[in-house]
């Protein structure tokens, strides 16, 4: 049996995959089994941060895998110790709390969030407003948090206490009761569009949940880790949340997630009130602490604003595209009179590893691609489109 076969044989259905399967990868080069390359602008959902196979990441993990791979939380982890303190060094929080994923992270934050009002207000202030359109993982309780009905499905029952609303301060008052403890939100919505909140709303919803004691946690697996020109996308909105969770691109290819607190909260989760037995660990840690190194560079991220620009003048001058939303290199791009889905495995064919968000073409480029190759991707996209 070959990859595929032994894929649709023995691995659960759960994804629709392109049909290719990846051998290999340097930047933004990937090379599948028969040796045919790709140029890759979705970095695994914006995942591999720094693309294929960065030099120094590489040196960064294998030396740690080869000094010491993993320790039990009943130890202190000096990468782990490290890295948050870069966090929070670099950001206004004061804690971390170290996860394996997106949705562990906002699993976290909402821990954090119910402990909080439990500890201050006692039971029963535990209802937190999201986002419709919102996307905040695949567990029992963030498919509930999620504020679309389509993943309401199959898995009852779900956790209680999520609420919806749409992205405006009128809806969110109106969602909002004296039992809500915390609002969610993606400043950029990843799977639900490419749907950038606007900045007046996120202000006037800082200042809300400020007035309520409500406390505003920024789902930012997707944005955050430089992928909008800044470390973490909130920066763009001129707020800061109380809580703020991370994963997909912190780990530049390894799995992590981190929730971090500003200091109201830092002594809400105490010990064996929450806990991961892979969490933060070292060869992961390692990975990160270099690729948060490389990303908290003012010039750095400010390239990956001048790119995002780039790039979007770029696609918008293609037959074919309607629009295009950006904030830095998270990039929606939408077309006319095409299925996205349809022209992504054209793209594909055609030598470009491209994803899609809702009825979007969706590029979340490694954040040191090239203008070369950011060409080159808009070159192959132009192509594509003039081909169906
Ligand atoms: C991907 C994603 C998640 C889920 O992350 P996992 O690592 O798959 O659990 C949660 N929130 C947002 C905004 C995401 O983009």
């Amino acid at each position: 049996m070959n990859t595929k076969e032994k894929d649709s044989q023995y691995i659960m259905h759960t994804y629709g995959r392109y049909n290719v399967a990846l051998k290999s990868g340097k930047g933004c080069r990937a090379f599948d089994e028969d040796g045919r390359e790709y140029l890759d602008v979705s970095s695994g959902i914006g995942v591999n941060s720094l693309g294929y196979c960065d030099e120094g990441w590489v040196e960064a993990v294998t030396k740690q895998a080869a000094t010491i791979q993993h320790m039990s939380n009943y130890f202190y982890c000096p990468q782990a110790s490290d890295l948050a303190e870069k966090l929070c060094t670099l950001t206004p929080f004061s804690r971390v709390c170290f996860s394996n994923s997106g949705a562990e992270a906002n699993e976290c934050a909402i821990k954090v969030a119910r402990k909080y009002s439990f500890d201050k207000y006692g039971k029963g202030r535990d209802e937190i407003v999201t986002l419709r359109d919102s996307f905040h993982g695949r567990t029992v309780t963030t498919l509930s948090a999620t504020g679309q009905d389509v993943f309401h499905n199959y898995f009852f029952p779900f956790t209680e206490g999520f609420k919806y609303s749409n992205p405006d301060i009128d809806s969110v008052k109106a969602a909002v009761s004296d039992k809500t403890c915390a609002v969610l939100i993606e400043c950029v919505q990843g799977e639900g569009g490419v749907n950038i909140l606007d900045k007046d709303f996120v202000k006037q919803l800082r200042a809300f949940c400020d007035e309520r004691d409500i406390l505003l946690i920024a789902d930012e697996v997707q944005t955050g880790i430089g992928r909008t020109g800044k470390l973490f996308c909130f920066e763009n909105f001129d707020i800061t949340p109380d809580l703020v969770t991370s994963a997909k691109g912190l780990g530049g290819g390894l799995p992590i997630g981190a929730c971090l607190c500003t200091e109201k909260l830092k002594d809400v989760m105490q010990p064996s009130t929450h806990g991961s037995t892979f969490a933060a660990n070292p060869v992961v840690c390692a990975g990160a602490n270099y690729v948060l190194g490389v990303v908290c560079d003012e010039e750095f991220l400010s390239e990956v604003n001048k790119k995002g620009e780039y790039l979007k003048k770029k696609l918008l001058s293609l037959e074919g595209v309607r629009s295009v939303r950006n904030l830095g290199l998270m990039v929606g791009i939408e077309l006319e009179d095409r299925d996205a889905h349809d022209i992504a495995l054209k793209c594909v064919e055609n030598g470009l590893l491209i994803i899609t968000a809702k009825s979007l073409l969706r590029m979340l480029p490694p954040l040191n691609i090239s203008y070369s190759e950011l060409d080159e991707a808009v070159e192959i996209l132009e192509k594509t489109l003039k081909e169906n």
